[in-house]
């Protein structure tokens, strides 16, 4: 979803969130692909058709646990790269948007940032042949990628790049774009588009993903830290929310659009 397409519905309830209860109405089913593929196969279910294996199981949950419900336009998991600024963009449009967080804090990222024909490429007199550019990424992945999806980054980095530049040199730090020139590697010639934008002072408090996460709280929008998504809430086949496990609580949490931003490399990990 782009920060076009977010849509205005209903407003955030936020009552008290009670204070008692442990989590022992959570099953958390064995969510290992060898164990879940297993499972399915026993009961004669090609693991082809179904849920794919890595998702595991949903777990069961016992109603009575849950001690609060909130409600808000838009549900964001994860604080990290896209969730943080997905919570911005939503707190910019005047949308209420929750956002939980597994971590306890906003979490560390490296502060480079791709654009191609950015106003700081304009100013360093770098011109990007968008066609190489979307040939060397497909080459890199061995064409194991999605071209539409770049070919978006393509078309709209710039204007992603202006957004983030608003808000970082509204905190007194100033962009610049890293040009680096194509060179040889083992005697083939690589493009190594001028892309990489960077503002300094970098690494220091507060950085990129901690102003995003300040927007969304200025404008009362929460950004909830422990607080991990452990189920989706569906009804009539669309996801409608999640419930989550808040410092050892459990919080449901409804709305219309729900956005996961669980990826990247601390996912990857577990
Ligand atoms: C060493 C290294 C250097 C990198 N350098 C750069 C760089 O310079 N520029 C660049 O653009 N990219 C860089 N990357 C890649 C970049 O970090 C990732 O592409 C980016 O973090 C992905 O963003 P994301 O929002 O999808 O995931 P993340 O940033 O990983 O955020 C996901 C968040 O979701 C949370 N989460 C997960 N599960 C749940 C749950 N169930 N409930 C609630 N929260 C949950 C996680 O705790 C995490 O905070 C680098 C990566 C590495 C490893």
């Amino acid at each position: 979803m782009d920060r076009r397409t977010f849509v205005r519905s209903s407003a955030l309830g936020l009552a008290g969130i009670a204070t008692s209860g442990a989590l022992t109405g959570v099953a958390l089913a064995d969510s290992t692909s060898t164990a879940v593929e297993g499972a399915l196969a026993g009961a004669g279910v090609s693991v082809a058709e179904a849920t794919p294996a890595w998702l595991g199981e949903e777990p069961q949950i016992d109603e009575a646990m849950i001690t609060a419900d909130y409600n808000a336009d838009i549900l964001v998991v994860g604080a990290g790269c896209s969730g943080s600024a997905a919570a911005a963009t939503a707190a910019q449009m005047g949308l209420s948007c929750i956002c939980v967080e597994r971590g306890a804090g906003v979490p560390e990222t490296r502060e480079y940032l791709g654009g191609i024909d950015t106003k700081y490429s304009i100013e360093a007199g770098v011109e990007t042949d968008k066609g190489r550019i979307l040939n060397e990424l497909s080459r890199y992945a061995s064409g194991k990628c999605n071209r539409d999806l770049i070919n978006l980054w393509i078309e709209n980095s710039a204007e992603m790049i202006d957004w983030v530049d608003g808000i970082l040199t509204a905190a007194g730090k100033q962009g610049e774009v890293t040009v680096t020139p194509d060179h040889e590697t083992g005697g083939t010639s690589y493009l190594t588009p001028s892309c990489e934008h960077i503002w300094e002072p970098s690494y220091v408090y507060p950085m990129r993903n901690d102003l995003f996460v300040q927007i969304a709280q200025e404008a009362d929008n929460p950004v909830l830290f422990n607080c991990k998504l452990i189920k989706l809430i569906h009804e009539n086949g669309m996801v409608k929310g999640g419930i989550c496990d808040y410092a050892g609580k459990l919080i449901r949490i409804y709305a219309p659009y729900t956005i996961i931003a669980t990826g990247g490399i601390r996912a990857i990990r577990r």
